[in-house]
């Protein structure tokens, strides 16, 4: 395939480029001619002087298009039209445009109609999309687009404008009308045609991580509990004001959807605290903060256009998110020029990126999505190398860099501080088993499960309590010494977490009091915990002091019954216990 692009410049300037396509064209035996026309124009003055040229001159030429926030033009940004004319070279490639009028209604019938159209037309292995976004969810739109053939890949982008409001971007294809909403799809495919996808973000998760709590489509109602925008005000001190599209879009969130990361930005903060974001995010999704910064950015760049050069594609399709454009500036092409220099680049800056990974068709925000095209084998003597400016790899670290660098490891040490804490909260300084407030809370939430929070009128299984003390023994502090009696301690509670890991996974031990102990057996009725309380017994005598002699416990075992509150079960358990001291110590005794 080749591909051909220009700037148009006017009709006259137009008709010769295509003149000339028309020559080179003759001497090959070409399968099809395909445009791409982009324009950040809105109101897409330009559009019906381009179609009218090509339909006189190439009347066999297929085109399609949209209004752009700015397009790709090799390794140049463009603000006015471009014309990107592709010409398959092999006879096998097969190419196809649809454009579907598109309400949230429809959206639906215009995906299943694509679905069938792909189920007739086996040879379809890709589909190429723009699309008019206009701040509507497109979930139900890439769920659907999700039900294609895992084999066909999807990539694409939504249509903008250059004020960066997506609410009048327009799509249109040959034949139909340029419309405000619709869909055009171009299916691609043939034993000779070659596609990979791919995307590319560069931006880095920063900071903690938040849990979604509250969110419905594309408004981000509350992070962790509270209003979403305090995040950006408390962590970046970022206003609720004219500005805060522009502030908060280097700071973009980081999310898991589909099992990919991706990115999603904030459009406007709300008087209720809410944030509008650029597409929607999963309530109970887990969140970071992300940062960008051009070194970063341009290295991840770097090393996805080097994959990619060993597709050797011939055209390369940029989607680029308009905030991209935003965060670079006049520095855009930075990150898009280097794909020139693999192959004939076009595309344009979006409302939204679109593409496949693996079974899903996702929406992105702040990504590049890529689609590379090529005919015929790769050439093993291929000697094209990638051409990436040096700028911003000085070899020097951002301050940004060393920054996110530092807020990374604070925070790191910070969760890992937090959760050691966690942990002394709950645990035993002496034995290391769970102290009481931990084992008495197991106990109520053991029995809270069983009977499903009180739904169940029977417990769905058995649960069975073991407390246990220590016999006599006063008389090891008073003989040995408290240091000999701690190593008791010690000795049993290692003999609990022995026996329990090996019999009963799911229980718990903990510390009552000095030296009582409470272990938690779930689904362990109390035939079965006498078993494990002798096994317990017997263990603890075996053990070998330093100074003290063998020692004896004394257990009282007992089941649940039903919806039982914790303090009428340990009463329960307590009084088997006592008997049990009563009987001579040294034994079980189960009530
Ligand atoms: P019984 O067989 O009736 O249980 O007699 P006992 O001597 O074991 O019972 P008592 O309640 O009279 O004594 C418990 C002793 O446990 C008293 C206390 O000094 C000791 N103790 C409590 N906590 C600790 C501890 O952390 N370390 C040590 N070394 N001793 C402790
Ligand atoms: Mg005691
Ligand atoms: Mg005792």
């Amino acid at each position: 395939m080749r591909q051909f692009q220009m700037a148009y410049e006017g009709q006259e300037s137009f008709r010769k480029s295509l003149k000339k396509i028309i020559m080179w064209r003759q001497n090959l035996p070409t399968s099809g001619v395909l445009f791409q026309i982009l324009t950040s124009d809105e109101e897409t003055k330009q559009v019906p002087e381009i179609t009218k040229i090509i339909d006189e001159e190439i009347p066999d030429a297929d085109y399609y298009g949209c209004t752009t926030n700015g397009n790709i033009l090799g390794d140049e940004l463009n603000m006015g039209s471009v014309v990107t004319c592709t010409v398959f070279e092999y006879p096998t490639t097969k190419y196809r445009v649809i454009q579907y009028e598109m309400t949230e209604d429809t959206e639906i019938v215009s995906t299943a109609s694509l679905l069938q159209t792909v189920r007739d037309n086996q040879w379809v292995k890709a589909i190429e999309l723009v699309v008019t976004i206009r701040g509507m969810s497109m979930t139900g739109f890439t769920e659907h687009l999700s039900l294609l053939p895992q084999n066909v890949q999807v990539f694409g982008g939504g249509a903008m404008s250059e004020a960066m409001d997506a609410s009048h971007a327009k799509v249109f294809s040959k034949g139909k009308k340029i419309s405000e909403k619709a869909v055009v799809f171009v299916l691609y495919g043939g034993d000779d045609l070659h596609i990979t996808t791919t995307f590319i973000t560069g931006w880095k998760p920063l900071g903690r991580e938040m849990v979604v709590t509250s969110a419905e489509g594309s408004i981000l109602y509350e992070l962790d509990n509270k209003p979403a925008y305090d995040t950006y005000y408390r962590y970046l001190n970022i206003q609720n004001d004219e500005h805060f599209f522009n502030n908060t879009l280097e700071f973009p969130f980081f999310f898991q959807h589909n099992g990919i990361n991706m990115l999603r930005a904030p459009v406007s903060s709300n008087p209720d605290g809410s944030i509008t974001m650029t597409s929607d995010m999963d309530e109970g999704c887990v969140a970071r903060m992300a940062y960008g910064d051009p070194g970063v950015i341009l290295t991840e760049i770097r090393s996805e256009a080097e994959k990619l050069l060993e597709f050797q594609p011939e055209v390369v399709r940029i989607y680029s998110c308009a905030a991209r454009r935003t965060f670079w500036g006049d520095e855009v092409n930075l990150e898009f020029g280097p794909f020139q220099s693999i192959a004939s680049t076009s595309g344009f800056f979006t409302s939204g990126e679109f593409l496949r990974t693996g079974e899903f068709v996702n929406q992105h925000n702040v990504t590049m999505v890529i689609g590379a095209l090529r005919e015929g084998d790769t050439d093993p003597n291929a000697t094209k190398t990638l051409s990436m400016s040096n700028k911003h790899f000085s070899g020097q670290v951002s301050m940004i860099r060393r920054m996110a660098t530092f807020v990374q490891a604070a925070t790191e040490e910070l969760e890992e501080a937090n959760r050691q804490l966690e942990i002394a909260a709950i645990t035993d300084g002496l034995t290391r088993l769970y102290n009481r407030k931990e084992i008495s809370h197991r106990i109520t939430e053991t029995i809270r499960r069983s009977v499903n929070g009180g739904l169940l009128e029977k417990a769905a299984y058995p649960i069975s309590l073991i407390m246990i003390d220590i016999d006599d023994f006063k008389k090891v502090n008073d003989t040995y010494g408290h240091k000999e009696g701690d190593l008791v301690l010690v000795g049993l509670a290692d003999v609990l977490k022995r026996i329990l890991k090996k019999y009963v996974s799911a229980g718990s031990a903990g510390r009552w009091g000095g030296e009582e102990f409470m272990v938690l057996l779930p689904e362990r009725d109390v035939k079965q915990a006498s078993e494990l309380a002798e096994k317990m017994r017997a263990e603890f005598y075996k053990l070998v002091f330093s100074r003290a002699p063998h020692q004896t416990i004394s257990l009282g075992v007992t089941e649940v019954k039903g919806d039982e509150d914790v303090d009428r079960v340990c009463m329960r358990v307590d009084g088997a216990l006592y008997e049990a001291k009563h009987s001579g110590k040294n034994c079980v005794v189960a009530k």
